[in-house]
């Protein structure tokens, strides 16, 4: 986040929202309930990451007398939240996404590729590879994250930002809240790569594979929730570290080959400096890729119980609807009427919930997934049939 500083001196930065994963889950091991981290890529934990630091802020800006300094009260125009003037948010990867972004020349990546279908309900699936494809790829293509020994259901990092760019970091649930989808300014991302032609060919791709490829969907009166095209940097690990010594620099440590993938994923939201912390979670987690929970014993769950709630991550999207419960019924009607959330929380499916209560999110993307010709048809549907009676 950015935050001009009120004389005439640089902005404020600040981290808000952070990530670490490198694992998603399969398709037989994702959970029905909402309770598990699908997909723990580091992108898309930290955007889940933002949206708990979003809920957190909203929930400050209506109920103490100076509110939040990063969300007010729009009025008296939507009456919803919108940023402060001067506030704005930028997106950072130490690595360049998986997915399209991957794909320049000499290049190529380990998500698989998704066919079309000609329907936008249903997706061909094409056959498991157990090695990442050879060869140059094409681009403008969506693809799937690539699973181990089981397909994963879940889009590549460059699709998941492509779709963020054009309907908000904020998610589904919260556009309900906020006057404005929540936009980035730029989106940097470090590259192993020294030589300027190899980051201006890197730069080309991320700019391709983040709105080149949806770029139809951008036009007037077109599904999109966003308007602002970011920024794309792509720069070198010396360009970040400025400098320093044997790839160590302001805090930030690049590893030189020889890496593992992780097993683990971390979320951290800057909320620190919240009096009531506790109200909100541990301002860090680590979760276990391998289930999408909570790291910790894992007790065995009595009759009756779907799962554990001890190890339910704060950025899951049961966690998530549950805050965002609590915010509706502190805006005293002006996101939408508490009682109804109860009564399809309980009633279900969850997608019904995200229809009701999330704006014009949910047309916006059904339109996007219709378009002809659009990379988003292509989307791997995914059932959301859950309740969250569990609030
Ligand atoms: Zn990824």
């Amino acid at each position: 986040m950015s935050k001009n500083s009120d004389g005439n001196g640089p902005p404020l930065l600040q981290v808000v929202a952070l990530g670490t994963g490198t694992k998603c889950l399969s398709e037989s091991k994702r959970s029905g309930h909402g309770d598990a981290i699908n997909d723990s890529h580091a992108e898309v934990v930290a955007r889940r990451a933002l949206v708990r630091w979003l809920l957190a802020h909203a929930r400050l800006a209506l109920t103490t007398e100076a509110g939040s300094p990063v969300l007010m009260l729009d009025k008296p125009q939507s009456n919803k939240l919108k940023l402060r003037a001067g506030v704005s948010l930028h997106f950072f990867a130490s690595e360049m996404p998986c997915g399209d972004a991957c794909v320049c020349e000499e290049s190529r990546t380990g998500a698989k590729e998704v066919e079309a279908s000609g329907n936008d309900a249903v997706v061909v699936v094409p056959p498991l590879q157990s090695k990442v494809d050879s060869g140059p790829q094409a681009t403008h293509r969506a693809r799937r994250k690539p699973g181990r020994g089981e397909p994963t259901l879940s889009m590549s990092c460059s699709d998941k930002i492509a779709k963020w760019l054009l309907l908000g970091f904020q998610g589904c649930l919260l556009t309900g809240l906020l006057a404005h989808p929540i936009e980035v300014e730029t989106v940097t991302i470090v590259s192993p790569r020294e030589d300027e032609r190899d980051l201006d060919a890197a730069r080309t791709a991320a700019e391709r594979a983040f709105f080149g490829r949806t770029s139809s969907h951008r036009v007037a009166g077109g599904p999109a929730l966003c308007t602002r095209v970011p920024q794309v940097r792509v720069v070198s690990r010396r360009q970040v570290l400025g400098g320093g010594e044997g790839g160590r620099g302001g805090g930030i440590f690049f590893g030189q080959g020889g890496r593992s993938k992780s097993g683990v994923s971390v979320n951290w939201s800057a909320l620190h400096y919240f009096s009531d912390t506790a109200t909100f979670g541990e301002v860090h987690e680590v979760t276990l890729s391998a289930s999408g929970r909570r790291a910790g014993a894992v007790k065995r769950l009595r009759s009756g119980e779907v799962f554990n709630e001890k190890v339910v991550s704060t950025i899951s999207r049961l966690r998530v609807a549950r805050s965002f419960r609590q915010v509706l019924e502190l805006g005293g009607g002006r996101f939408g009427n508490v009682e109804d959330f109860d009564v399809l929380a309980a009633r279900g499916p969850y997608s019904e919930l995200k229809r009701t209560f999330g704006g014009g999110y949910h047309d916006a993307w059904r339109q996007m997934r219709r378009a002809e010709g659009s990379i988003f048809s292509f989307w791997i549907t995914k059932e959301e049939d859950f309740t969250v009676s569990q609030l």
